[in-house]
């Protein structure tokens, strides 16, 4: 098909053409799944902030390039840092993400983007100087991609309608993250409990300066600089049957495993979802915590309802594939264990707390016609001699090249060495 023949090389041509149209339309209409969404939230302290956007649009103006984006920040210390992450992180996301790309171009460079919008988010509420600090939570929904990026303990779970779930997320706390642990005390910082004068030691494990129980955040400029605004990514392609995503605060999970807070919704649409998650987390714990849950339901077109109730037989194999993640560069291994299963497709996983590992190499984005180099985490223009490579320094890796970006500016790159315990005092400084 499509050959070029000597003879009539138009028509196989014209075959295979309409083949691909046809083959084009027909996914067309597999891509345009909708999304429904619903949110449910009890206070107690008045920390937990999110958002929840089904029109945003990847080309301004175009309906059909529409994607949603969902959030959850729940603060500690004070709400400021929730706020301020809630109201502009997107735009710092999207901010970082080249002008032009078509959706798949786009979608590979999400998880890079969310990378530089979470460091750019946490930089300039620093700047602020105000304190408070909190976990984010982002899910970014482009038809069946599902793409997660959080700091903290805030967790997105998939329900699929095989019935099973799994976790999008890690947990950045240091009672239960022992990779983490070993970042920060390798980055200086030093973990333990609180003591009680004479007594015994209480409570979670916390990271001092500061006594912070989770490794990663936006804000908290008055703890460690180990203690890292750089996100844990997950992208996963849903196969067409969809999914259901739960995205909640720890005031949730504390109470609920997420099988029992994926059961305990199913059936039921989005909206009445959310509330019965979090009735069911009130009921078994009582109100502890800020409890705020969203829940998003990816549903195949010609499909109104919620995913389906499913059988569970294949359900305790599946876990422990979808558990069996490390805490990053196991992308390529697990993806091909998930497709084999047929679930969903894993596109991409990272959660390297390392900056230069994150942003990767780049040969395309030198100066541009104005010659200006672009800082890849905050996007401030930088003259030729200002840029610094990510990858300048002592650690820099054979395959990389001192001239070659991603280019940080000096702000971003002190900020940097920093968050990779460089800085000699610990205590961030802006
Ligand atoms: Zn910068």
């Amino acid at each position: 098909m499509g050959s070029m023949g000597e003879n009539g090389e138009n028509q196989p041509d014209l075959v295979s053409l309409a083949a691909l149209m046809s083959r084009e339309l027909r996914s067309e209409k597999m891509e345009k799944p909708s999304v429904r969404c619903g949110s449910a939230a009890q206070s107690r302290k008045g920390e937990d902030y999110f958002m929840m956007k089904t029109d945003c649009q990847r080309i301004y103006g175009n309906p059909s390039s529409t994607f949603s984006v969902f959030g959850i920040f729940d603060g500690h210390n004070g709400d400021a840092a929730a706020i301020y992450s809630r109201d502009n992180l997107l735009n710092h996301v999207l901010d970082a993400i080249p002008p032009g790309l078509r959706r798949d171009e786009w979608l590979q460079a999400l998880p890079r983007a969310l990378v530089a919008g979470f460091v750019k988010t946490d930089k300039q509420f620093q700047s602020k100087g105000l304190t408070s600090g909190t976990t984010a939570t982002f899910v970014i929904i482009d038809r069946w991609t599902v793409t997660v990026a959080s700091v903290g303990d805030s967790r997105c779970i998939l329900d699929t309608p095989d019935g099973s779930v799994s976790v999008l997320t890690v947990d950045h706390r240091l009672e239960e993250n022992t990779e983490e642990r070993e970042r920060v005390t390798a980055s200086g910082g030093e973990v333990g409990r609180l003591n009680v004068i004479g007594g015994p030691e209480i409570g979670p494990l916390r990271c001092w300066p500061g006594g912070l129980c989770l490794s990663r955040s936006i804000g908290d400029m008055d703890v460690g600089e180990f203690i890292v605004p750089i996100p844990y990514v997950k992208q996963v392609k849903l196969c067409n049957g969809g999914g259901r995503l739960i995205i909640a605060s720890d005031g949730i999970w504390d109470s609920l495993s997420s099988e029992i807070a994926a059961e305990s919704c199913r059936r039921l649409p989005s909206e009445l979802a959310a509330r019965q998650v979090v009735k069911e987390a009130l009921r078994t714990r009582g109100l502890k915590d800020d409890t705020t849950c969203i829940v998003v339901d990816i549903i195949p077109p010609n499909n109104s309802m919620p995913p389906p109730s499913p059988p569970r037989k294949t359900h305790s194999k599946l876990r422990s594939l979808l558990f069996r993640t490390k805490l990053h560069g196991s992308s390529s291994k697990l993806s091909k264990k998930l497709s084999a299963v047929g679930i969903v497709e894993e596109l991409f996983e990272e959660g390297s707390a390392m900056l230069a590992e994150r942003l990767g190499n780049d040969d395309t984005r030198g100066p541009s016609t104005s010659g200006l180099f672009t800082c890849a985490v905050c996007q401030v223009g930088l003259a030729a001699s200002e840029g610094i490579p990510v990858h300048a320094g002592p650690i820099f890796s054979t395959n990389s090249k001192p001239w070659q970006g991603p280019f940080l500016c000096v702000g971003c790159r002190d900020k940097k060495d920093a968050m990779e315990g460089k800085r000699p005092s610990g205590i961030k400084v802006i």
